[in-house]
């Protein structure tokens, strides 16, 4: 098979590698691919960008390429899917209407209220149907999201009132283009967050391994939100019985919906949800595609044949699929560039790659590119180093021990990822 990557993350390095690792895959293309996936054994980049479906069209019909796999939600939200699927291409993902889930934050509210989905109170406005009063009358904080896609930016937890009313001003001022067009307010809901990931075929959905991202640039989960400096799995907060849970009150009647409303949902489909104290599984939002950088320590843990299941989920024959998975923990350090997130420097030369690719475990590039005989930084996240253990510790430990072989100028990490998990597993240890 020849298998067609698309995306250029931390994500599609772990997915080209994982396909490649596949006894049918003869070849893997990666458009537009990192450094990372360049050096990959069978993987080779193409230079054409992820947004550019009709390149990348032809490019997959000249190449006869047999399944092609997309990493981020951009080509997602802009219909790849409908367009591979009339040239009579094999694609995974979700239809341009089901990656609606993420690429309207308002479409999605609407979905969960209809179906009965546990999710925060909220309202929607535009500028001509805003009301301040609705505003004033929630109690603090306020959280107001753009609707549309935002790079993961469009999401402001406003502590007072004054500050929620300037916030969604500046959605409507353009802040955030086109997206801040409408802008939902929604209530501050409590609790500890998880992601959950599935494998949708249109009518079930097949659950991955748990998992749990640290999406602030500092240790302790303190300061600005950043697309995501580290994740680990499993997620011990996801017990077996809220496993249970989030799958009957959360997946599958959203699988159900969309199949009830015309759109059923082919692809990962990714729950960001928020545990409340009671274990209510309240959605905060859907992704539609994998987690970056999740997607790396989940697919080190996986032992099945990803073809396989993205086979299986294409032909609608989940429910006689299966995943095995390394009974193992998993952790990701993601190192990130000088000025992250705000502003990150790129064409910084990045050492030690070969001295940590001796040490067990995998670092996956992100924003790498090859500059002459160096691997040089190209964007705000640039590695994630994954380590593997038999506990969340042991893989920590693993982890940091190839961050500590990498250096290069400004570098970011966190040191402390993991650390909610290996909380749980200290407390359990003590008698
Ligand atoms: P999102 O872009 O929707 O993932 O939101 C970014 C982050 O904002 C989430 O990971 C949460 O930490 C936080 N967040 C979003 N909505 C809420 C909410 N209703 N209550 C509390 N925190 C929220």
């Amino acid at each position: 098979m020849r298998v067609l990557i698309v995306g250029s993350g931390g994500r599609e390095h772990a997915l080209a590698w994982k396909v490649a690792a596949s006894p049918r895959v003869a070849h893997v293309y990666v458009a537009p691919g990192n450094a990372g996936t360049a050096a990959e054994p069978r993987c080779e980049n193409v230079p054409i960008g992820a947004d550019d479906l009709p390149a990348l069209k032809a490019f997959a019909l000249r190449e006869r390429i047999d399944l092609t796999i997309i990493g981020p939600e951009g080509p997602l939200v802009l219909g790849i899917v409908d367009e591979f699927r009339a040239a009579g291409l094999r694609c995974f993902g979700p239809s341009r209407g089901g990656a609606r889930l993420e690429g309207s934050k308002a479409f999605t509210k609407e979905f969960l209220s209809r179906h009965g989905i546990p999710t925060a109170r909220y309202a929607r406005f535009t500028r001509a149907s805003f009301d301040p009063g609705f505003v004033r009358a929630q109690r603090p904080p306020i959280v107001v999201k753009a609707d549309g896609l935002a790079a993961g930016k469009g999401v402001v937890i406003a502590p007072t009132h004054a500050e929620a009313l300037a916030t969604i001003e500046a959605m409507f001022a353009g802040a955030f283009g086109s997206a801040g067009e409408t802008v939902v307010v929604e209530e501050f809901l409590a609790g500890e967050e998880a992601s959950f990931i599935v494998v949708a075929d249109g009518a079930r959905a097949l659950p991955l391994a748990t998992s749990q991202d640290h999406k602030r640039i500092g240790d302790g989960d303190l300061g600005p939100n950043t697309g995501g400096m580290g994740a680990y799995s499993p997620a011990p907060v996801v017990t077996a019985a809220q496993h249970a849970r989030i799958m009957r009150e959360v997946i599958e009647p959203t699988i159900r919906g969309l199949a009830a409303d015309g759109m059923p949902y082919t692809g990962f489909l990714y729950a960001g949800l928020m545990i409340a104290a009671d274990g209510t599984p309240n959605v905060i939002e859907f992704n539609c595609r994998l987690g970056d950088p999740e997607t790396q320590p989940i697919l080190m843990r996986l032992e099945s044949d990803l073809v396989d299941l993205v086979e299986a989920a294409l032909d609608g024959r989940l429910a006689a699929a299966a995943a095995r998975w390394d009974p193992r923990a998993a952790v990701g350090v993601v190192l990130a560039a000088a000025g992250y997130p705000d502003a990150p420097r790129k064409g910084d030369p990045i050492e030690g790659l070969e001295a940590a690719a001796r040490l067990p475990g995998k670092v996956f590039h992100a924003g790498t590119q090859r500059a002459g005989e160096q691997v040089v930084t190209a964007g705000g996240r640039v590695l994630c180093a994954v380590g593997c253990g038999n506990t969340v510790a042991a893989a920590q430990h693993a982890a940091y021990a190839l961050v500590d072989t990498i250096r290069f100028a400004g570098m970011q990490c966190r040191r402390d990822i993991g650390f909610r998990a290996i909380a749980r597993e200290r407390a359990a240890a003590r008698p």
